[in-house]
């Protein structure tokens, strides 16, 4: 069964990066397997020992169970990227294979990539009911460099929020919402005027 819902995948920026450079670097296709959190957020992607074609990349269940056996957080290893080197993004007979493989009670997310970065991403759960998740946003997680404080500050120093005068009121006198004179560092908290008011006054 597939179905559509307001579900999102995330993915940490560093974890991106090194899928468009191993993207960029293998001929055709490639695998590799990231830890993902419980808001779904895709991190720590790692390769792991495989033999890849033009046109497929087959999990080895040795180098699987060696890549889980050496791994820090097997529990959390629930994601499977791949790249279908010049290919289109699309799930494949083998890559459903694949899926079905890595069926766990918890669930998988799966994003196929390509030298042309696009991406499709999906996620699967097998309990309590089988569901596909599929065609899912791919949202990049930047770091945060903790610098809402310096940025709050700089702001505050440098930006007045004027309230927007869209054109003049020739029927003399001051636009009714042109009143005030906000200061530095006084962000303008009012309400943003009616356009539809302001242009029907030259209608
Ligand atoms: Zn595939």
């Amino acid at each position: 069964m597939k179905v559509k819902q307001n579900l999102r995948v995330r993915i940490d920026a560093d974890a991106m990066e090194r899928i468009w450079h191993w993207t960029d670097l293998a001929a055709g296709e490639f695998s590799c397997l990231g830890t993902v959190t419980d808001d779904i957020t895709v991190s720590n992607v790692q390769l792991f020992d495989q033999i890849c074609t033009a046109a497929s990349t087959e999990l080895d269940q040795d180098a699987l169970a060696k890549f889980l056996v050496t791994h820090a957080q097997p529990e959390h290893v629930r994601a499977w990227i791949h790249s279908h080197g010049r290919l289109g993004v699309f799930w494949s007979q083998q890559d459903e294979a694949c899926i079905e493989g890595l069926a766990n009670d918890q669930c998988l997310v799966s994003i196929v990539v390509n030298k042309k970065r696009e991406f499709k991403a999906r996620i699967d759960v097998w309990q309590p009911f089988r569901l596909t998740f599929d065609d899912l946003p791919l949202e990049i997680r930047l770091p945060d460099q903790n610098l809402r404080g310096e940025c709050e500050r700089l702001f505050n120093a440098h930006v007045v929020e004027m309230q927007p005068v869209l054109m003049p009121d020739w029927r003399g006198g001051r636009h009714p919402q042109q009143q005030g004179q906000p200061q530095h560092g006084q962000a303008y908290r009012g309400g943003w005027p009616d356009f539809d008011d302001d242009l029907a006054d030259w209608r």
